[in-house]
């Protein structure tokens, strides 16, 4: 019998467990020829979540609770769920239903059908607002022209990895992991069912505009390093217009003299030149600052018990 592990990170969920399991449920009712596992990973979560999950598990003998030590953050709750996922291919979900699990059925399907990976394509995202969407739209722009490892749009963390896949992503030592760009560098053959992205069951998103501003500078820097080098292009771009300048600056003054010299153009020169400097430096301060986390070599998640339902 083929196993399937579905892996839940979940944050402040306990409202949203209840409806979570219902539909979870018959979807795994619907499919007896598989071996369900459901991992849910508790990321600190400062509501009644753990407990919840934990009065679930007599009745969800396939329930798994990972239980983190604090909050880490969804893409550390993800790794640490498919660190403990045991099955043939694990299926990352969302705990407030924005990814339907009946979708489930048709991924596995595909999965029997070759595909190491199905991804979940969101073909209408009109419950997201305007503002998300268009961050997002502009986020896979930027980084997909930055970056080697092009991140399709439109694809969340909701998908199907075979164990070959979950297998390399548990084996990469970096330990701050921006899944969906690991996601998309793993490859393998991928196949795609389209949905339809629904509102969030309970409560409201665990992401501000601040923590996904971060996330999308996670993003980019863990896959791209052109904000780095295009400082070599800036300098000799503004080393050769100042060297141009001064050409023309000598001969003008050849001819006409000296002339009463610009002041403010002198300050237009210093303040730009100083700006773009401390823009360079910063940016290699965000590399230097994740090659100095990571260099410290720290577990990107800290489980503190995991339950296991049964004797
Ligand atoms: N999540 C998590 N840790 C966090 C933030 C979020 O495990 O620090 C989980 C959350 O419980 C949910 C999933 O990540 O299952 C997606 O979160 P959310 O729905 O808030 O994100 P959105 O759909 O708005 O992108
Ligand atoms: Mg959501």
């Amino acid at each position: 019998m083929r196993r399937v592990s579905i892996v839940i990170p979940c944050f402040d969920e306990e409202e949203a467990l209840g409806a979570l399991f219902e539909r979870l449920d018959a979807v795994l009712a619907s499919h007896p020829g598989i071996a369900f596992e459901v991992v849910c990973v508790n990321d600190g979560s400062r509501d009644a979540t753990l407990e919840r999950l934990l009065a679930m598990q007599p009745q969800h003998p396939e329930l798994v609770v990972v239980d983190l030590s604090r909050n880490f953050g969804k893409e550390a709750a993800l790794s640490a769920g498919l660190a403990a996922a045991t099955g043939d291919a694990v299926i990352p979900m969302d705990a407030d239903l924005q990814d339907p699990p009946e979708l489930i059925g048709e991924m596995v399907r595909l999965w029997g059908e070759g595909a190491e990976v199905v991804v979940a394509r969101r073909t209408d995202r009109s419950s997201d607002s305007m503002t998300k969407r268009w961050s997002a739209h502009a986020f896979y722009k930027i980084h997909n022209a930055m970056s080697d490892v092009a991140i399709p749009e439109d694809v969340g963390d909701f998908r199907l990895m075979d164990r070959a896949a979950v297998d390399v992503l548990n084996a990469l030592p970096e330990n701050r992991r921006f899944m969906k760009g690991l996601f998309a560098w793993v490859g393998f053959r991928t196949a795609t069912v389209d949905y339809r992205r629904e509102r969030r069951s309970a409560g409201g998103t665990r992401f501000n505009g601040w923590r996904l501003w971060n996330l999308a500078l996670e993003g980019i820097t863990s896959f791209s390093l052109l904000p780095l080098r295009v400082w070599s292009y800036v300098g000799a771009f503004v080393a050769l217009c100042s060297l141009a300048y001064a050409a023309w600056l000598l001969v003008r003054t050849l001819l006409h003299g000296i002339d009463v010299p610009g002041y403010a153009s002198l300050m237009v020169a210093v303040l730009f030149l100083g700006g773009l400097q401390m823009i360079g430096i910063g940016i290699i301060g965000e590399y230097l600052g994740r090659a100095y986390l990571e260099s410290k070599r720290r577990p990107a998640f800290v489980v503190r018990k995991v339950y296991r339902a049964g004797p």
